[in-house]
């Protein structure tokens, strides 16, 4: 019947030239990939099966065979999964791109490995690693077999498959590039199937080649000859007998992947190496885990489990509707689904792992997992042992900065949403601070350094620490002593929304207002002093500068610098007013709400205040306070991270400064330029046609 013949979808077309023409030596990973999409057939159609056997039909046995053939220089995958209908081929081997498509051949582009192939879902390309020529025939229980053809190129074909051996299941003939034919030596296989699908829940068998001696008569030889050429005889030369021995060269199957399941075996006989394949296997990763828990729980419910780490953060960690492939989720070894959500919090996306239960019924459908109490003590489970994983990972500083800087994000999203473990997940947080510039401490490290008489956890949030360090705000606290974190991460704003406290000791943000240092009663009574004497001051400013701030007061946190703006103990702080700016979907009603009125601080010990005191003292309008107080403001807002209203005026402002600084004369006009310096433009273009 006539080939139909379909061009690949362009993306796909440019990543299969990149497949064939980046010289790559680590080809052999094409196996392991083929091997894992024939898992996942037979997984699909398992699935299926538990809750309508007949899809079965007569091939219940589910596994998968990888058949070498010398001959004809071909290398079959063979399983008896799900299979394709024809519009499966047609979409999923090359019509419709997947968004990894573009994403794994930028990672190629800039330096990658294209063994991370099956990180990205298009793993079925790889067969063009070592294949010229690739043949698919599928049959689907819903259609009939097709075969899906190319040899690359551009375009693909399928054909109606005119033989009747196919039931169901799928076979990808790879016919192998001339200098890739070390695919079809079985010591190479053996190893290969070994080396990366020895976890495979179905059992590989590799068709291999078995030789044994055979006594026979001449006449049996010569029938033998007549019926067919096969089995190859080799003749064993035996003159003294009649009989000769012959060597039978006969094929047959041999399971490659006899290991129990990593998970059911004890954990004293699993070693880091099988672990790490065992890693690989269930996670596409091409890195070995980070770490790793293997544990049992037993009692009222009973289940095994495997829990890992990986060394970094997906590239798509935080997409939305990304579909999630972390833990597996089995029934009594029986693999039942792939992305079980319900296994683990959305927190948690970034473990990997298995999961084995003794309780769940085996036909548990997607739709009565969510209610499922037996799934949520398990869920209950993995979070307690994953924030153990974590703790057993911060032993160790390095992994545990790895760990940090690629999950920290995901662990203070855990302190938003699961407030049962807020208390554990806060001792794994780590910030720098004004005493641990270079590493940085935990909570648990700053309380026991806190002052004797100190009450509170100060902190200040911005977008870097090198802004922090110099941050104003924190200039009475360093002075002090008082130790400072730096919460850089947007999403520590959130963490700090919901944190209050920490070992009852209050969180303070140094750039909202209220805060108070702890203080002498000599201090205090200096303070009171210096109230009365600025009072004249402060409300001078705050008629100047009217609607702006909502009060102008003397400063407990500022030594060196002037002033500062800080907002309501309630409201968003600078930083998040700047994080929430840049939200192109916020609320505006919230927005003008949490915005709230800022409260302008002045420092009474600096001398441009006190200065400023002494002009407001003899003259209550004076024009110079006016400008220089909103000048003030201005600088204000911008060493306290927030936006210039205006920043034209503030320019104007700052270039009267400049002229008083020149003693220029503040009314002097501006040179009015030469008219003739406005069609300069033409001139110099009528000038450009006439080089050449
Ligand atoms: P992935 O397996 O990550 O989805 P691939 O490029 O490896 O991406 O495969 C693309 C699709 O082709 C699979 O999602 C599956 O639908 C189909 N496919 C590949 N191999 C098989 C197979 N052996 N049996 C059935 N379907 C397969």
């Amino acid at each position: 019947m006539a080939a139909e013949t379909f061009a690949f979808q362009a993306e796909i077309n440019q990543l299969m030239s990149l497949i064939i023409n980046t010289f790559y030596s680590n080809k052999e990973i094409f196996l392991r990939e083929l091997i894992s999409n024939s898992s996942d057939a037979c997984d699909k159609i398992r699935y299926q099966s538990l809750t309508n056997k007949d899809v079965l039909g007569a091939d219940s046995r589910l596994c998968i065979r990888v058949i070498p053939d010398k001959a004809n220089k071909t290398l079959t995958l063979w399983d008896s999964g799900i299979g394709m209908t024809k519009a499966d081929m047609v979409n999923n081997l090359g019509t419709i791109a997947r968004s990894g498509t573009k994403a794994f051949m930028e990672a190629i582009e800039s330096g990658g490995d294209i063994s991370m192939i099956g990180q990205f879902g298009v793993g079925f390309y790889s067969a063009y690693l070592v294949a010229d020529r690739v043949t698919v025939v599928s049959k689907h229980n819903d259609d009939d077999a097709y075969i899906w053809e190319s040899s690359a190129g551009g375009t693909f074909t399928v054909t109606p498959y005119a033989g009747t051996d196919m039931t169901r299941g799928t076979r990808i003939i790879l016919h192998l590039k001339e200098d890739q034919q070390e695919y079809l030596e079985e010591r190479r296989l053996k190893d290969l199937i070994k080396k990366h699908s020895e976890f495979i829940g179905y059992d590989i068998e590799l068709q291999v080649e078995k030789t044994s001696e055979k006594e026979v008569t001449d006449e049996d030889e010569e029938e033998k000859k007549e019926e067919d050429e096969e089995p190859k005889v080799e003749e064993v030369k035996d003159d003294k007998k009649k009989t000769k021995k012959v060597k039978e060269v006969t094929k047959e199957f041999e399971i490659q992947n006899k290991n129990k399941p990593v998970w059911t075996r004890d954990p004293k006989d699993v070693t880091k190496e099988e672990y790490g394949a065992f890693y690989k296997a269930v996670s596409n990763d091409w890195e070995e885990p980070l770490a790793y828990k293997h544990f049992s729980v037993e009692g009222q419910l009973e289940f095994r489990s495997i829990l890992f780490a990986p060394k970094r953060a997906p590239m798509d960690m935080f997409e939305p509707n990304k579909k999630r492939n972390n833990i597996k989720l089995y029934v009594r070894r029986v693999f039942i689904m792939d992305n079980c959500e319900d296994l683990c919090p959305e927190w948690l996306g970034f473990l990997k792992g298995v999961v084995d239960s003794e309780d769940l019924p085996l036909n548990i459908s997607r739709e009565n997992l969510q209610q499922n109490k037996i799934l949520k003590v398990i869920k209950k489970n993995i979070v307690k042992k994953a924030l153990e994983l974590f703790e057993e990972i911060a032993e160790n500083k390095e992994d545990y900065q790895k760990f940090y800087e690629a999950f920290g994000k995901n662990l203070k999203l855990g302190i938003h949403e699961d407030s049962a473990n807020r208390k554990k997940l806060c001792d794994l947080l780590r910030y720098n601070s004004t005493q641990a510039l270079e590493e940085p401490t935990t909570l648990k490290d700053y309380v026991t350094r806190m002052k004797p008489e100190q009450k509170s956890i100060y902190y200040i949030t911005g977008d870097s620490k090198k802004k922090l360090e110099n941050s104003p705000f924190i200039e009475e606290a360093k002075r002090k002593g008082v130790e400072v974190l730096f919460m850089v991460d947007p999403i520590d704003e959130y963490v700090m929304q919901q944190v209050k406290d920490f070992d009852d000791k209050k969180f303070v943000c140094l750039t909202k207002e209220g805060v108070k240092f702890e203080e002498s009663e000599e201090e205090k009574k200096q303070k009171e002093e210096e109230k009365a004497s600025f009072e004249k001051l402060c409300k001078a400013m705050k008629e100047i500068l009217g609607d702006k701030v909502e009060k102008v007061v003397l400063t407990e946190r500022l030594s060196t610098s002037p002033c500062i703006l800080v907002t309501s103990e309630f409201g968003w702080s600078a930083h998040m007013e700047q994080i929430m700016r840049h939200q192109a979907l916020r609320d505006s009603s919230m927005s003008s709400y949490m915005m709230s009125k800022k409260t302008m601080e002045i420092n009474p010990k600096h001398g441009i205040v006190k200065e400023l005191r002494r002009r407001v003292d003899v003259e209550q309008n004076d024009k110079a306070v006016k400008d220089l107080v909103y000048l003030l403001f201005d600088t204000s807002l911008l060493t306290s991270g927030f936006q210039l209203e205006d920043p034209s005026t503030y320019a104007e402002r700052i270039h009267r400064m400049i002229k008083l600084g020149l003693s220029l004369d503040e009314d002097e006009e501006v040179e009015a330029a030469p008219a003739a310096a406005v069609p300069a433009a033409t001139t110099g273009a009528s000038s450009m046609e006439s080089v050449d």
